[in-house]
This record gives structure tokens, C-alpha cells and sequence, in this order.
């Protein structure tokens, strides 16, 4: 049958990748961020991106139209990318290493005029500690002196169009950065020229300013998370949901942002958080994202769901979660769970972020 056929096809559930953005400060990371959400500005449309609770929806339709010049059509098979916007935020430190654990891959952000710096080596050490994936974007390539700008190009066809000059220090500062990385123990090199991915990490130089790079930024980050993650990427119903943040919302008292990371999540599912004071148990109200990107100015208004399939940033509003702690994580309780044992797995998280973190 028809179904059958798609299913064939079409492999195992994928969900979206959760990716995250690491760097040190000024290294473009908001401004990254900023130009691959931005719109196709000519026609003036989302192209289905949407503005989630802490993070932003790319569907793979978005991707497809913006690497189309780099023809790899065929091999996206996940939904989208969900990109987790850790950067700019005023706890950004403590959501580096919470933001971190959640995602399935990073970008880690160099500038190419200053290279590795103190946080890139922190954000470095993270990533290594956790054996995560990772793609440096080596941004700023248009402050190269000289670089004749070519607004979301592919980086080949970019570089191409770069006076002798201007390739030359592009050479010079890459050998300066991969050396740097060298000397932190790893192996990195330009992505189109890398023959040993897996071991090497790849680097893709960008423009967050002119959207040189971008395209292949995009597609990387999609391609290499579906290639070497699929198990990991694979749709389950056990929930894998992470708090980001807890804030006081007018109209909702206290709610918790969340990233689902797998599963789903009902309108009154019971639910088992961590508590500065001991496990939290209680009921999802309401479960909420923002209105699409378009209606973004209606402000402090939410769509409510029935319920919500990973992977997505889900604002959650319910009783009692006054004293929950960000970066631990949040359980759904089923018939046959035992909810003292689900109380007691949910505190651990305490231990492992270490002091916990309150934010106002
Ligand atoms: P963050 O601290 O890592 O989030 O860095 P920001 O995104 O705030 O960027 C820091 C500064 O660098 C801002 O003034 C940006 O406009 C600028 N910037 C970021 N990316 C680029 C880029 O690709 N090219 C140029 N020329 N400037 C950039």
C-alpha cells in the first residue's frame, strides 16, 4: 500500500536535531542567530519558521530553499532544526552548560579576525567533555580587508570572487586558527576539503553581516546530525524534556520553559519536576508556544495544544512550580510508574548542575 511505501521510504521517525550556539562574547553569535532566522527578505515571508519558547523552528522546507545552490536536495530527511537561543541571554553562562546538554550539535563560533579566545576554549572544553558534535563557523569573513560581498552565497562561490589579496589572509588566518585548535588537542579544517569527517571537525567560515556561508552552515549542521545520530534522532514516546527557565507570567502565575527534547507532552499529563525544597508533582494546565514569527507583536498572548511532539520550546503552565530549578528535568508520570521512584530520579538532577540556579 501506499503508506507502506512511504514508510520504506522514508526510514525511521526522525525528530528535529537541537542545535546550540556556543562562542566567545562578540563573536557574532545573536547576530548568526539573527541572519539564518532571517526571511527570505525579497519576499518578505517566515518560510515557516517559527519563534518557539527559547528557541527558533526551522522546518526542512526553509533549509531546502536556502542551500537549493548547493544542490543536496534528497538527503534531508528530518523535520527541521530547532535552534536553542541560548545566546544574548543574561544567564547565558549557566545555559551554556545546561543549553549544551541538551542539543544534539553545536556551532561554535570563532572570529576569524581575533581566533580562539577564553570562552571559545571554555565552550571547547564543554563540547570535548561531552563528546558533542560540533561545527565551527568561522565568522566575520567580510571584515577581511578588501572581501567584495555576494549576500547569502554559497562560501565557494564566495571565495572565489575574492582578489588575490584578500584569499591570501583568508589562508593565513585559517592555518592560524586550525593551529590554534591544534594545540587544543583537536583536529578541524575547511568542511569542503575534509576527508576524514568523523575525525576532523569541519569549519565553515560565514558572514552573520552579508549571509556568505550561511547556506552551507544550514545544510552541514542537518546533514551531519542526520548521518551520524539517526538512533539518537529517532522519535520515541518515553519523554526527554529539559526546564530552561522558570518565570512569572501575568495571567499564568508561575510557568517553566522548557525544550522538549522527545516524546510528547498532553494537557493534564502529571508531571515530576525538581524543586529547590524537594520534587514538585503536578498537573499540566496549559501547554503553550508563541504565535507564528507574523504575529509575534500580540504580546502575551499564547497558542494553547492538546499536545505537543518533540522537538519544540513549550512554555508549561501549572500549579505549584514556584520553586522548580532550571536545567533539571521534567518527568511524565504513566500508569505504570512508580511516582516515589520518579521523585527520587528527579532530584539527582540536583547534583549534577551543582548549586541551583534561580533565575528572576
Ligand atoms: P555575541 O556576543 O557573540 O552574541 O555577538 P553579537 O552577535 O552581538 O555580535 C557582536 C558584534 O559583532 C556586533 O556589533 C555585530 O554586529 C558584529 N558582527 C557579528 N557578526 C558579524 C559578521 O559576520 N561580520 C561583521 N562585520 N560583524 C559582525
Amino acid at each position: 500500500t501506499a503508506m507502506e511505501d512511504k514508510s520504506k521510504n522514508s526510514g525511521p521517525d526522525l525528530r528535529s536535531p537541537i542545535c546550540c550556539i556556543l562562542g566567545h562574547v562578540d563573536t557574532g553569535k545573536t547576530k548568526l542567530l539573527d541572519c539564518i532566522r532571517r526571511t527570505n527578505v525579497q519576499e518578505g515571508e517566515a518560510g515557516g519558521i517559527t519563534q518557539q519558547i527559547g528557541a527558533t523552528y526551522f522546518p526542512t522546507e526553509n533549509i531546502r530553499e536556502r542551500t537549493r545552490e548547493l544542490k543536496a536536495d534528497a538527503t534531508l530527511k528530518v523535520p527541521g532544526l530547532l535552534v536553542i537561543d541560548t545566546p544574548g541571554h543574561e544567564s547565558f553562562t549557566n545555559l551554556r552548560s545546561r543549553g549544551s546538554s541538551l542539543c544534539d550539535i553545536a556551532i561554535l563560533v570563532v572570529d576569524i579576525m581575533h581566533g580562539l579566545e577564553q570562552q571559545t576554549i571554555e565552550s571547547l572544553n564543554l563540547l570535548k567533555n561531552r563528546n558533542a558534535e560540533f561545527i565551527v563557523a568561522l565568522n566575520k569573513v567580510d571584515r577581511l580587508y578588501g572581501w567584495k560581498s555576494s549576500p547569502n552565497a554559497p562560501i565557494v562561490k564566495a571565495l572565489k570572487q575574492q582578489s588575490n589579496d584578500v584569499k591570501n589572509e583568508f589562508n593565513m588566518r585559517l592555518t592560524q586558527i586550525i593551529t590554534q585548535f591544534k594545540e587544543q588537542g583537536l583536529n578541524t579544517a575547511l568542511y569542503y576539503k575534509n576527508k576524514e569527517m568523523g575525525e576532523t571537525f569541519n569549519i565553515v567560515p560565514t558572514s552573520a553581516i552579508s549571509g556568505e556561508g550561511i547556506p552551507d552552515l544550514l545544510l552541514l549542521l542537518v546533514q551531519w546530525a542526520q548521518k551520524t545520530m539517526e538512533e539518537k534522532l529517532t522519535y520515541v514516546d518515553e519523554v526527554q524534556c529539559t526546564v530552561l527557565e522558570v518565570k512569572v507570567i501575568e495571567g499564568l502565575g508561575t510557568t517553566i520553559d522548557v525544550v522538549l527534547v522527545n516524546g510528547v507532552l498532553h494537557e493534564g499529563d502529571q508531571i515530576v519536576v525538581c524543586g529547590m525544597q524537594g520534587p514538585l508533582v503536578t498537573n499540566i494546565r496549559a501547554l503553550l508556544t508563541p504565535h507564528p514569527m507574523k504575529e509575534l507583536r500580540v504580546k502575551g498572548s499564547y497558542l494553547h495544544h492538546k499536545e505537543l511532539k518533540a522537538a519544540q520550546g513549550v512554555k508549561i503552565s501549572a500549579q505549584g512550580l514556584e520553586h522548580a530549578i532550571a536545567g533539571t528535568s521534567l518527568y511524565v508520570v504513566k500508569p505504570e510508574d512508580d511516582l516515589e521512584d520518579l521523585k527520587r530520579t528527579v532530584m539527582q538532577d540536583v547534583e549534577k548542575i551543582g548549586t541551583p540556579i534561580c533565575i528572576p
